[in-house]
């Protein structure tokens, strides 16, 4: 009675928490569709950019946390410019003269940095500024970040966005079918590994031979071939800048490409035991999948240890199956 009980009020907890999500969406969406209906730049460019930023202040120390409905972050300095003697400065024509990029979006005569609309509304106008097709927004990107990396996570996001035509890609899988036979520990960190680097920076999932490998999350397919350690490998970029590593496959899933974009439970290869040598090296180490995790914060890309994130999917999608039962 006690363990069912608590499974009850747990799954009460996630329903309600699922519950609150879509308000929040709808209030951006419609943030976005109200600047793509100004400014003509498509709103999934506009949910890219945003959701980038937001991405990148859960994990920056310098930058002020997140808390409104848009997450774009434009510093006092850009937003007034960067003579201006008032640095909170809300007078459209004075931001100007500075040449600051504050403009006022909602109407109300002032260009308010803490208001949603004119946030976002700020950025799409600096965005216009260099034209309106895909590569000029890229180019009005890197003018902006001053990293390709950055352009590039931000374009393949509103590939993303653009393929699914919603916000709310929250939902992940556990990288094999749950029903395979397999295991694994946490070795994160651990001096030995088949991942090919000197820690290792992943945990190895071990199963059989030609075990489906399934994508983790929502995203886009950003590395596909060889590599002398990890053997045949998969990078996909997901919705929150996180990167998720998958290696030593035995194939890839047919007509895979890079540039795709993948959704949580879709098969992308097969276990196997490649690495270790010249391209089609295999055998070397008992069939696994070692699967890393990398954060990019803007600046930097660092791995994290994935295990408690498995552990966790692995749980939902046993509570999931038995639900449905
Ligand atoms: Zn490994």
């Amino acid at each position: 009675m006690g363990t069912f009980l608590l499974f009850f009020s747990s799954t009460f907890a996630v329903r309600d928490a699922h519950a609150k999500e879509p308000d929040v969406y709808q209030e951006r969406m419609k943030l976005y569709k109200k600047v793509e209906t100004i400014t003509q730049i498509p709103w999934y460019y506009l949910a890219a950019i945003d959701q980038y930023e937001r991405s990148i202040r859960q994990v920056r120390r310098d930058l002020p946390k997140a808390e409104s409905v848009i997450a774009i972050y434009i510093s006092p300095e850009k937003w007034a410019g960067l003579t201006n003697p008032n640095p909170t400065d809300q007078n459209p024509a004075t931001i100007q003269l500075f040449n600051g990029l504050g403009v006022d979006g909602d109407g109300d005569g002032k260009a308010d940095s803490n208001n949603d609309e004119d946030v976002l509304y700020t950025f799409a106008h600096y965005l216009l500024s260099y034209g309106l097709d895909h590569d000029n927004l890229k180019i009005g990107l890197w003018n902006y970040y001053h990293r390709d990396k950055t352009v590039g996570i931000i374009a393949g996001k509103a590939k993303v966005y653009r393929h699914f035509g919603r916000l709310n890609l929250d939902d992940q899988a556990f990288p094999m079918p749950i029903r395979a036979n397999h295991s694994y520990r946490s070795t994160w960190g651990d001096a030995r590994g088949w991942g090919g680097r000197r820690i290792h920076e992943g945990t190895d999932i071990f199963a059989g031979y030609g075990v489906p490998v399934r994508a983790t999350k929502y995203g886009i397919v950003e590395m596909k071939g060889w590599n002398k350690f990890g053997g045949w490998r998969i990078g996909i970029r997901d919705i929150n800048n996180t990167y998720h590593y998958f290696a030593h496959l035995n194939g890839f899933a047919k007509d895979l490409s890079v540039g795709q974009v993948v959704e949580p439970g879709m098969v992308i290869g097969s276990v196997g035991s490649s690495g270790y040598g010249p391209p089609g090296t295999s055998g070397k180490f008992p069939p696994h999948l070692h699967y890393g995790m990398y954060k990019d914060n803007g600046i930097t890309e660092w791995s994290f240890d994935p295990y408690p994130h498995l552990a966790m999917w692995e749980r939902q999608e046993r509570i999931k199956i038995r639900k449905r039962r």
